[in-house]
């Protein structure tokens, strides 16, 4: 296996780098050190764009618009859709020079999953209405899966939708709903046939969120921060057009989200810079006499974000071969977000009492709280997305052909 760029892999970074370079807007290039004087500040283009200061409100616009006329908004669309038509390398390599520089993902859930998935399954009609809009940022998208009683057993799922006329009419509750109190549509999975099984009554829908009867209730997390939600369903009324893919066959057509499973490179890029971050403090003894105590666990982890690199690698050269990751996409989710955790945790040791300071702009707390705020974070990384548990099954039965437990 070669490591390094190909000439046109090298000429395409530079391309990549050069373009942040001259369009990211100035409010995200400041915004690591903006970040050290204030509370609160995600690299959330979706926040910044609905509820963010009008500062955050201009910059997300700036940068959208100079991604879509890049016709990078949604790089791993076919170009025809306005997507940039790039290759498995080049998005690999586009991840990983916007993680480096901290510059936002844009468009969400709606480029990187519903889009590619009316892509597959979605009716001329429905691609000429929803595609350009999500392109552009107007349709900003919430995924409903979760229920209560539903989350890895997710074929449980009971809200039921019932076909009326021309219509369906939804009511139940879905539970950790990310996004959608900044988001007006939704796509999710609802019981079309209660009497079939289990994997066969369900339907793929999208919903507007404005429509009446839906409503989002905040979950605040340990952290502060609100990041997901309730919804709940009340005779909400979805036109029967806005179904994908076949009437009770929404299971699989929802598990084709899956196939467009990233890898991991930015985490990788991100932990690494964590990393680097808390060897320097420790270099410049901004936390006296701490620095035998991780020695060590810093060597660890960092060998292991070399692995986190290497699993994504792994699984962009599968793609790029045109093979679907499978077990191999379980594991780099599940390594990486346990690597994120562990790095975590060594700062915390690193940092001692001054761990507990929260807030970013309080000049006692290390690295302006940052890895005490990733420590606290980090922890539903391994729970959303499917548990570790979960992908420690898919390795163990997919992967390693053991039976099932
Ligand atoms: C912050 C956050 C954001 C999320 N965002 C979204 C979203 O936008 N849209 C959406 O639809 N969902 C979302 N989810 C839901 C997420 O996918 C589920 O939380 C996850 O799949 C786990 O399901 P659960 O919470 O129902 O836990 P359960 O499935 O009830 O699991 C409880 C525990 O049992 C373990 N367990 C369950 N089954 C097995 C098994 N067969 N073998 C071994 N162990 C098992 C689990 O690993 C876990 O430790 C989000 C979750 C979180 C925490």
């Amino acid at each position: 296996m070669d490591w390094n760029d190909t000439p046109e892999q090298a000429r395409f970074r530079k391309e990549v780098h050069e373009f942040i370079g001259s369009r990211l807007p100035d409010y995200y290039r400041q915004r690591a050190v903006r970040r050290a004087q204030q509370q609160g500040l995600e690299n959330d283009w979706q926040q910044d764009w609905v509820h963010g200061s009008p500062e955050a409100q201009a910059a997300a616009r700036e940068w959208a618009a100079a991604l879509a006329e890049k016709g990078w908004a949604a790089p791993h669309w076919p170009s025809e859709y306005g997507g940039g038509g790039l290759t498995t390398f080049e998005q690999f390599i586009m991840s990983w020079e916007f993680a480096r520089s901290e510059a936002p993902v844009v468009g969400g859930a709606g480029t990187s999953l519903i889009g590619p998935t009316l892509l597959v399954h979605g009716t001329p009609e429905q691609k000429q209405r929803f595609l350009g809009p999500t392109l552009r940022g107007e349709y900003l998208w919430a995924q409903g899966y979760s229920e209560p009683g539903a989350g890895s057993d997710l074929a449980s799922l009971q809200t039921r939708a019932v076909r009326d006329g021309d219509e369906y009419v939804i009511n139940g509750q879905k539970l950790w709903t990310s996004t959608a109190h900044k988001s007006n549509w939704l796509f999710g999975l609802f019981r079309t046939d209660p009497d079939a099984p289990k994997h066969r009554g369900i339907t793929f829908m999208m919903l507007d969120m404005r429509t009446p009867g839906v409503s989002v209730r905040p979950i605040i997390s340990m952290g502060w921060e609100h990041a997901t939600n309730e919804t709940f369903y009340e005779d909400v009324r979805v036109p029967a057009s806005q179904v994908v893919g076949e009437v009770n066959r929404g299971w699989y057509v929802g598990m084709t989200l899956l196939d467009f499973e990233r890898s991991s490179i930015s985490g990788a890029v991100q932990q690494r810079m964590m990393l680097e971050e808390l060897a320097e403090h420790l270099r410049e003894n901004r936390s006296p006499n701490r620095r035998e105590l991780v020695r060590h666990e810093i060597a660890d982890r960092y060998v292991e974000t070399e692995v986190v690199f290497n699993l994504s690698l792994r699984i962009a050269s599968m793609q790029a071969s045109g093979m679907i990751p499978n077990y191999e996409a379980s594991m780099g989710k599940m390594y990486s977000t346990e690597v994120l955790q562990r790095i975590a945790r060594a700062s915390m040791k690193a940092f001692g009492l001054y761990a507990n300071l929260w807030a970013a702009n309080e000049p006692l707390a290390p690295l302006g709280a940052r890895h005490t705020q990733t420590a606290v974070h980090s922890v539903v990384q391994t729970i959303a997305g499917g548990s570790s548990e979960i992908q420690r099954n898919i390795i163990a039965t997919r992967g390693l052909g053991l039976p099932r437990g």
